[in-house]
């Protein structure tokens, strides 16, 4: 059996046209975009398209985009950046418990070692945060709230316009991780009303190392790289002008295909959510089951742990997630789940699946095949599952 590839959350193929783009700039076109002689003004050239192919994207001006090493740099740009602006006069950051650890562990760093007070918003049993949290937070000393824009692991896609509606009434400025969402979604950043949005190259078929943050223009954002004045002074480091290429390539891409790929990949998570809840029983899916990630399904098997889920279907030539990949491989249950009030014992079932553009139904189907094999098998050996668990019947 060729190998299936379900873990498109974690990270995706590069696009050949992805790489056919790039190729000139690893090959040929060696300048330093900084240079002004000819090879220099190719690079510079090229740097400036992929930046107008990003904005065009996010429907803002060229001039506020900049590009970073990852989205997680990205993340860390604009929390730390924003924190170190204005922390003095505004030293309160909120954010919620379910996001990527780019953005959490930054927080917490701030709160550890440069005095900020943080708030960290609840969510409900679908992944939403809470708006009435937010507004009764909200002071005239919030620096900036930071959520993302849909999550990693269940895919639930917040409502970002109306947590900026509250930012504005207290002059707080809004950061979303749009790490996920970008060239799936809708990322209008006028549209959303966000002063910073954060997006990374190797979720949209587009090569490992790149990102973007968006800065709206006049946002007060201390730098965290000091150098050379690349980037408008943003952020110092001769460009990965390769990289941005690629990243410019990608974000072309999918914007051409966006919404058909969004129907599809709907009803290929739906066909697998619906193969999934005939064929095995005691199971249930995590995340909202409208607002949501079109290729995002996150799913509890009960009486067994996702971890030997997962490494079964390894065996047989499949690849997803037990939570997200960054934490997997560790022991605790996913920090989405605890904070969506998942139970431990159900969390450490749970399984993401998450569908790119190179699935099909056909994919799709042999995997619902393999997990039944696998969960009967697993809970035949579990001591927590009840006898004869998993022919058919009831999901929640
Ligand atoms: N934010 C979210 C929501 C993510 O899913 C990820 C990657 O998994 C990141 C940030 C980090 O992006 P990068 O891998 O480009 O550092």
């Amino acid at each position: 059996m060729d190998r299936i590839y379900f873990d498109n959350n974690a990270t995706t193929p590069l696009r050949s046209e992805v790489l056919e783009a790039m190729l000139p700039y690893l090959r040929d076109h060696y300048g330093n975009a900084s240079s002004i002689h000819a090879t220099g003004r190719q690079a510079r050239q090229a740097v400036e398209a992929a930046r107008a192919k990003v904005a065009q994207a996010l429907n803002c001006d060229p001039s506020e985009v900049v590009f970073t090493g990852s989205g997680t740099e990205a993340d860390n740009q604009a929390i730390k950046g924003a924190y170190f602006a204005l922390g003095r006069q505004r030293p309160h950051l909120v954010t919620s418990r379910i996001e990527h650890h780019a953005v959490l562990h930054t927080v917490e760093y701030l709160e550890k070692h440069h005095g900020a007070q943080a708030t960290y918003l609840e969510v409900d049993g679908q992944g939403l945060v809470n708006l009435e949290q937010l507004r009764s937070c909200l002071s005239d000393k919030t620096a900036l709230v930071s959520v993302m824009h849909a999550n990693n692991e269940v895919g639930t896609v917040q409502p970002i316009s109306e947590m900026v509606a509250l930012c504005r009434e207290r002059g707080a400025l809004f950061h979303t991780d749009a790490v996920q969402t970008f060239g799936k979604l809708d990322c209008d950043v006028r549209a959303l009303g966000v002063d910073l949005l954060s997006l990374s190259a190797h979720k949209i078929y587009g090569p490992k190392g790149v990102g973007a943050l968006y800065i709206r223009k006049g946002t007060r954002l201390h730098s965290l790289i000091h150098g050379g004045g690349h980037e408008r002074g943003r952020r110092a480091g001769t460009e990965n002008v390769a990289g941005i290429v690629g990243l410019g390539a990608a974000a072309e891409l999918a914007m051409r295909e966006r919404e058909e790929e969004c129907r599809r990949l709907s009803q290929l998570r739906d066909r697998l959510w619906q193969g999934i809840q005939s064929a095995i029983a005691d199971v249930r899916r995590n995340g909202h089951p409208e607002r949501s990630l079109p290729g995002t399904l996150s799913v509890c098997f009960r009486y067994i742990e996702g971890e030997s889920v997962l490494l079964m279907l390894d065996l047989k030539g499949i690849a997803c997630s037990s939570g997200s990949a960054c934490t997997s491989g560790s022991l605790e249950p996913s920090h989405v789940l605890a904070a969506m009030g998942v139970p431990t014992e159900e969390a450490q079932g749970s399984v993401r699946f998450s569908l790119g553009r190179y699935n099909t139904e056909e994919e799709v189907d042999q995997v619902v095949e393999v997990l039944k094999e696998s969960v009967a098998k697993l809970r035949a050996m579990s001591p927590l599952a009840p006898s004869a668990g998993c022919s058919g019947g009831t999901a929640s």
